[in-house]
């Protein structure tokens, strides 16, 4: 089967350059649009009120689904599903519907966020994670980004209202194919989901946190540390020897220049690496510096990795001790631990048994 473009990363101007190309009057750009985001057209023959000879054109050059759902899970546990998504080359990614409520006292609404990929694999090799241990295939693009949001709609029937680049890859070493897709999925005739509602989370690519902050978008930012300083880091995150601490910490203090949202630490607890009780300070000290809050993940489980989760008592205990130092902290029990929610698990699962 041949791999053709998707139209789904085109924004208007570019459909409306495209069309112009074709010898086409602009209306046609918004009629396209409004078959691919508001009727969610799956194929170019349901495109009515365009001519014939415009729809074979299209049906020719181009794809409206990049990829398709080969396998769905849902949690037994609760409402989080897991759906897997094979490409047109065959390669596969996963991605994570997660509800959520939100909000306090009277303003609880349920919003539904995705969990996104932005690599097949990833290579910055972080060695508790099951995306790295896989090595890096390739980018994915902005198309196949877009694609995982449809599919998820598709799947839920909702709309997906908040976005987190948290599945599998890097989602800054993809930064051109990264900004289209955003420039799709803020844009009101397509997804229409705000900035302040997407997560970009990163492991601190420090040339694609600048790119980040030039894009000039309230998007929100999460860290992934997992360590306080170099000694630590560098043991679990090869990045950290590219980008240590005393590069990755001024991007930071120059992307909250330009932010008005707080940065999240991400920081997984790792037994006998991170979650001992003297690297608590450091990280508060860090937090306090970036003004960032901490959001602690007690490590899941990856198959074929020697890392161990703490106890609850020694996760809760550190969790203590930041929040006396006066950081604001959450700590987060993975959902869906029974679908291997965790980043890379699924795929890594049915890369192993072919
Ligand atoms: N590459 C980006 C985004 C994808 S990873 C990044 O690293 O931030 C999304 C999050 O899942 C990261 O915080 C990552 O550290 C975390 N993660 C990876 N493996 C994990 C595991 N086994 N247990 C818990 N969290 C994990
Ligand atoms: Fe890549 Fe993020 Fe996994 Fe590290 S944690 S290997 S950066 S996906």
């Amino acid at each position: 089967m041949p791999v053709l473009p998707s139209l789904l990363e085109y924004t208007h101007p570019a459909l409306a350059e495209l069309l112009a190309g074709m010898g086409h009057k602009a209306y046609r750009a918004t009629q396209l649009q409004e078959w691919i985001w508001k009727h969610r057209a799956t194929d170019f023959e349901q495109m009515l009120n365009l001519p014939p000879a415009l729809r074979q054109e299209l049906a020719a050059r181009f794809t409206l689904r990049p990829l398709n759902v080969v396998e769905v899970n849902q949690s037994t546990t609760g409402s989080t599903r897991k759906f897997l998504s094979r490409m047109q080359d065959g390669h596969l990614v996963e991605s994570v519907i997660i509800p959520a409520a939100v909000g306090q006292g009277g303003a609880h609404s349920e919003r539904l966020t995705l969990c996104v990929s932005s690599q097949v694999g990833c290579a910055f090799g972080c060695k508790f994670c099951a995306s790295g241990l896989l090595g890096f295939t390739r980018n994915l693009t902005a198309s196949e980004i877009l694609a995982q949001i449809v599919a998820a709609e598709e799947i839920s029937g909702e709309r997906i209202d908040n976005l987190v680049f948290m599945g599998m890859g890097e989602p800054l070493a993809n930064i051109d194919n990264l900004l289209t897709a955003l420039d799709v999925i803020m844009d009101q005739r397509a997804l229409n989901i705000g900035a302040r509602h997407i997560t970009i989370s990163t492991s601190g690519n420090v040339p694609g946190l600048r790119r980040l902050a030039e894009y000039g978008k309230p998007l929100r930012l999460a860290v992934s540390l997992h360590g306080a300083r170099d000694e630590v880091r560098s043991q679990v995150m090869p990045v950290n020897k590219k980008w240590p601490l005393s590069q990755l910490v001024p991007a930071l203090e120059e992307w909250n220049r330009c932010s008005k949202h707080k940065i999240t630490f991400e920081y997984i607890l790792i037994e006998g690496v991170n979650a001992m009780l003297p690297e608590a300070p450091r990280l508060a000290a860090l937090a306090r510096k970036l003004n960032a809050k901490v959001n602690l993940i007690p490590y899941n489980t990856v198959e074929g990795l020697p890392w161990v989760r703490p106890t609850e008592a020694n996760c809760r205990a550190f969790c203590r001790a930041l929040i006396n130092a006066g950081i604001p902290v959450t700590m987060r029990y993975e959902k869906g631990h029974d679908i291997n929610a965790a980043c890379g698990q699924l795929r890594l699962r049915r890369e192993t048994q072919a």
